[in-house]
């Protein structure tokens, strides 16, 4: 049985990954209004895909970008629901990408491309799971929905308010997110557990307007120092977070999650290597994995103030 299933993988992978670079292609960039049409598109493409598989298929309209809902009945009556997200995040910085992002190409065996692995390569390995299980046994073992919103990188309600009203004909007995990742290429994971985000953007005030550094320089708050004084005070240099009650609710690892952890065996000087920067950083007394998997963070993801032109203006900001 299982024998048969690997087989037809094996006869059809070539055919997957062509399918799976069409998924990509298609720019489902939710984040950016001018790519609502490809959203839409997308969605639909994956509809279609479904219906061609056997199973019922159809978008459901909650505000928003559309679901994609996509059922199949199993021989038990146990329901597995399978979430994922066929939306993108946008494709900048475009100068940085060694092959065009929504031109999927694979170079030394990796496949290149936008949504590669976030979040449409994961999951559209379960639809074609569900296609292989389908093609060799001509039955699922069990009642199997997928949902994949087009909402997760654009914080999305559409379905919140779906999972809510449809709660009684949704409810799983086994819930899989194919949002996530696989700890290497030989060792699988099961992701029980995800940090969540909080986002802020602050904007320091100052003069009315930028007013002449060499005038007013030295005799009024400059923003721009005040708001790196502020970021300073969150995170220590050693890499500990100084907000208080931060750490408070976080719970510390059980023994067999540290041991778990440990067994893996993570290589500190690979990934750094990897990344190219000296030496790992974080919370003192914590593993890189620790620090990754069980610690919550303080990050800056962007910084701006003054004059960002070529060359200096001498100004105090008016704001940072
Ligand atoms: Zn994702």
């Amino acid at each position: 049985m299982a024998d048969q299933i690997e087989a037809y993988i094996d006869a059809n992978r070539e055919r997957f990954i062509e399918e799976l670079k069409e998924l990509m292609r298609i720019p489902s960039v939710s984040a950016q209004a001018e790519h609502d049409s490809d959203t839409q598109a997308c969605a639909e493409w994956l509809v279609a895909h479904f219906k061609a598989l056997g199973l019922e298929a159809r978008l459901v309209d909650k505000g928003g970008k559309p679901i994609v809902y996509a059922a199949a009945k199993g021989k038990s009556s146990r329901r597995v629901v399978i979430y994922g997200h066929y939306d993108v995040q946008p494709e900048d910085p475009v100068d940085q990408w060694k092959t065009p992002p929504f031109e999927p190409t694979i170079r030394d065996g990796i496949l290149y491309g936008r949504g590669a692995t976030d979040d449409k390569g994961q999951s559209f390995t379960h639809i074609k799971a569900v296609e292989s299980l389908l093609k060799t046994e001509g039955e699922l073992p069990c009642e199997v929905i997928f949902l994949l919103e087009g909402e997760e990188e654009c914080g999305g309600e559409a379905l919140p308010r779906y999972v809510k009203e449809a709660r009684d004909e949704l409810k799983p007995d086994v819930l899989i997110i194919s949002d996530s990742t696989m700890y290497d290429e030989n060792t699988p994971a099961i992701t029980y557990g995800l940090r969540g985000i909080v986002i802020s953007e602050f904007t320091v005030k100052g003069p009315d307007q930028d007013v002449h550094s060499g005038a007013y320089g030295g005799a009024i708050a400059n923003p721009a120092m005040v708001l790196a004084q502020m970021l300073s005070t969150c995170v220590a240099p050693d890499g500990k977070i100084l907000i208080p009650h931060f750490y408070d609710d976080v719970a510390p690892l059980e023994q067999w999650e540290s041991e778990s952890i440990a067994k893996l065996g993570f290589d500190d000087q690979a990934f750094v290597g990897e990344l190219n920067v000296p030496r790992p950083h974080g919370e003192p007394g914590q593993s890189t994995l620790e620090r990754i998997w069980n610690r919550p963070t303080f990050e800056i993801n962007g910084i701006f103030g003054g004059y960002t032109g070529g060359g200096s203006k001498t100004i105090v900001p008016a704001s940072a």
